[in-house]
């Protein structure tokens, strides 16, 4: 019987747990042991229930168009519980000079699609429009190293494109900095509509027109769960055995041992025939550093970047005040601390009653470290005071919460994609090892639960 050992029991570790149970259920004869050193499992997946607000702490949904999450959520049960989010009201702004603007129809993540609505916007200056319509004239390049996100959208739309939009997405989804971020990394589709189409506003007519099948309907951008992210780790593990579950057991070492592996968590070890590695990569480097120091050190130079969220409730006459939409994203130039807000009850369905306003802003990131070091009163201090001064929002909250998240978004600068591919070569001179979680290909709760399930298939390919 093959046994096999998850360390780190986020989404990441639970997908690989969840495949490998169904595989035990099928038959197949193995047994595993997902370890989790907190009481909990689900990783950054918190949700609380307060004053009948569903607040998320961590993520609070996950892109439809990735198909990995949702698709383990039907496999457990949740099918019921999926929700989209509220399209119809979709709408995002920009701080611009301390007003909020909304981004314009057509804009297709950092990509302009329709020039009027681009023009008639006071979003962008006349350089940048006029750059727009010169990039739909743009040549095919083949590039054939790396360069950064912001070099990409620099070469087509110019610097204004990449302080207005792009590093404030990007600092809103990683808590990265444009100028650092790989683009092959972080946004493959952009640099192959580069090379096939060399303007970045054809390739994505071209997508869209390709992607769209007669019968789809409208699928919402976002999907979450109606009672909060939370129910998606709580359904997994209800699904596990008792006896798999090692919670409040931190991991000490893992250490390559004849044919197989020994885990050390406590004052026990235990012999495993394969280990699926699930935490954060600087953990699983120090927790590999005896089996290849090699890897370890590949695994410690992935840069992690921190963040602090923060829900703020308020009451039907701040709801009523608020303007339409999922909320704001705010430019480094504009000198605030804040990154983004969402307007938490008009971006999903049951996440706050009718007379409830809920409020979730973003800040921290790879440039804002020393947030976290700040009391949760000094942060919801600054935070109010910066919704002060954006939305004119002077009222008493009726309730707040701070969450801090240390080091938990990788990092995919530069390089990162040479970097994968040292890993993996360094990986397989290790039998037995499997590698997940956001530090790889993909930071999101889809690409985390794939991660998870192709370690597991990993693990149980292996001889
Ligand atoms: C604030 C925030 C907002 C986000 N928003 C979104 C979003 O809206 N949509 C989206 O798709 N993604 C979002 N993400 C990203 C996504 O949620 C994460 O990338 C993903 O959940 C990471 O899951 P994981 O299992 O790989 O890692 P983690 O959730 O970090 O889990 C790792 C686990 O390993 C455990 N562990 C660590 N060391 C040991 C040890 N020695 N022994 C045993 N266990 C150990 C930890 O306790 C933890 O439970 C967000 C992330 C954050 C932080």
């Amino acid at each position: 019987m093959k046994r096999i050992a998850i360390v780190g029991g986020g989404i990441s570790g639970l997908a690989a747990a969840i495949a490998l149970e169904e595989r035990r259920q099928a038959g197949e004869s193995l047994q595993y042991v997902i370890f989790e050193a907190t009481p909990r499992f689900g990783g950054v997946l918190v949700t609380e229930q307060v004053d009948g607000c569903v607040v998320e702490a961590g993520p609070d949904s996950f892109l439809s168009e990735k198909p990995w999450a949702a698709d383990l959520c039907r496999r457990i049960g949740l099918e019921d519980q999926l929700i989209g989010s509220n399209d119809r009201d979709r709408k995002t702004y920009i701080l611009v000079k301390g007003r909020l603007t909304p981004m314009p129809d057509g804009m297709m993540f950092m990509v302009p699609t329709s020039f009027v609505p681009s023009f008639l916007s006071p979003l962008f200056s006349p350089s940048t429009k006029l750059r727009m319509l010169r990039e739909s004239r743009q040549s095919r390049r083949q590039s054939n190293g790396d360069e950064t996100v912001a070099a990409l959208v620099e070469r087509h739309y110019g610097a204004e494109m990449v302080d207005r939009v792009a590093d404030p997405l990007l600092s809103g989804v990683y808590g990265g900095d444009a100028a650092q971020l790989s683009a092959r990394a972080v946004m493959p589709r952009m640099v192959e509509m580069e090379e096939k189409y060399g303007s970045l506003g054809r390739g994505m007519l071209a997508a869209r027109k390709n992607a769209k099948s007669p019968e789809a309907g409208p699928a919402s951008i976002f999907t979450s769960l109606k009672n909060g992210m939370q129910q998606l780790p709580d359904t997994a593990v209800a699904k596990i055995p008792a006896e798999a579950l090692r919670p409040n057991t931190a991991v000490q070492a893992v250490q390559r041992q004849d044919r197989g592996w020994v885990v050390s968590a406590g004052y026990s070890s235990d012999q495993f025939d394969a280990v699926i590695m699930a935490t954060p990569a600087p953990l699983a480097a120090v927790l590999l550093e005896i089996s290849s120091a090699e890897l370890s050190s590949e695994l410690r130079a992935i840069p992690y970047s921190s963040s602090v969220t923060v829900a703020l409730g308020f009451g039907k006459q701040v709801r009523d005040a608020l303007p339409p939409g999922f909320g704001f994203l705010v430019p480094r130039s504009e000198g605030k601390r804040m990154l983004a807000t969402t307007f938490v009850h008009n971006k999903f369905p049951y996440r706050a009653p009718e007379d409830r306003a809920l409020l979730r802003c973003f800040l921290g990131g790879s440039r804002d470290e020393p947030v976290l070091q700040l009391s949760d009163d000094e942060i919801v201090g600054m935070v109010r005071a910066e919704l002060r001064q954006i939305l004119g929002l002077a009222a008493e909250p009726l309730f707040t919460r701070v969450y801090r998240w240390k080091a938990a978004m990788a990092q995919y600068n530069v390089g990162h994609l040479d970097r994968l591919q040292r890993i993996e070569r360094l990986r397989k001179q290790l039998p037995g090892l499997a590698l997940a979680g956001n530090a790889y290909r993909g930071i999101g709760v889809p690409d985390c639960v794939r991660s998870g399930e192709e370690a597991a298939a990993q693990v149980l390919a292996a001889e």
